[in-house]
């Protein structure tokens, strides 16, 4: 899957879908998409091109016969290319209007990439405030082991803190966060403890490969 540079949620998995379902996400009445391997459509597109023949096909099984007709049917398509989250937030917004049971729990109220500054703010505060250990991880050097991930739609606001342990600094930092947090209209976040930084770094002839694991968790809150 390609990815989506959106200026709201930041590097983003990205959709395809034809220009009218498109244009319904940019309005508060989002068409009832269909979705047929890889596309978004709405019912006309869906008749007009006979995707029907695909449903339940996985391109992957390489049939030519069905490769060909799907990229016959495709090309017929005017096509737009979107962020994923954007595509789910309207399906959130549409349902919510309409009275349907909520698809996934939505954070409406979190800082995301399009307020970076006040993300940053949240950090430069923190800092100011509270000695945080420097990061080990080589990716990370020179950078202290907090580290504040604006949230997106389906994800909150998230703060992880290495090699804080001791319960009662633990509980210094969130009531810095909470007082940060206290006249804010985005007040949804997650904080996560953990007891040290992994990684898993692998050299093999010239190649190199690291990769970020996940650390022990000593204490998750969750703000929603
Ligand atoms: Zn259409
Ligand atoms: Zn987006």
């Amino acid at each position: 899957m390609g990815m989506f540079d959106c200026p709201k949620h930041g590097l983003r998995g990205l959709l395809e879908m034809c220009e009218h379902v498109y244009a319904s996400l940019q309005t508060s009445n989002p068409i009832d998409a269909k979705r047929s391997i890889s596309l978004l459509l709405c019912p006309v597109c869906y008749e007009r091109a006979s995707m029907h023949q695909f449903d339940g096909v996985k391109l992957e099984e390489k049939n030519e016969a069905i490769v060909e007709a799907y990229s016959e049917a495709y090309g017929q398509i005017s096509r737009v290319v979107c962020c994923s989250e954007c595509v789910q937030e309207a399906e959130y917004y549409a349902a919510k209007r309409a009275g349907r049971p909520l698809p996934f729990i939505g954070y409406e109220r979190t800082l995301n990439w399009s307020q970076l500054e006040a993300v940053d703010q949240l950090e430069a505060a923190l800092q100011e405030r509270f000695v945080f250990q420097p990061s080990r991880r080589p990716v990370s050097k020179g950078r202290s082991s907090l580290f504040v991930m604006p949230g997106s739609f389906t994800e909150p606001l998230t703060i992880e803190i290495y090699y804080v342990t001791a319960p009662s600094e633990q509980a210094q930092i969130l009531t810095l966060i909470a007082e940060f947090f206290v006249a804010s209209d985005y007040p949804q976040r997650r904080i996560l403890f953990y007891e040290a930084e992994r990684w898993h770094e692998e050299t093999r002839g010239n190649s190199s490969s690291y990769q970020c694991l996940e650390g022990v968790l000593l204490r998750e809150e969750l703000v929603a």
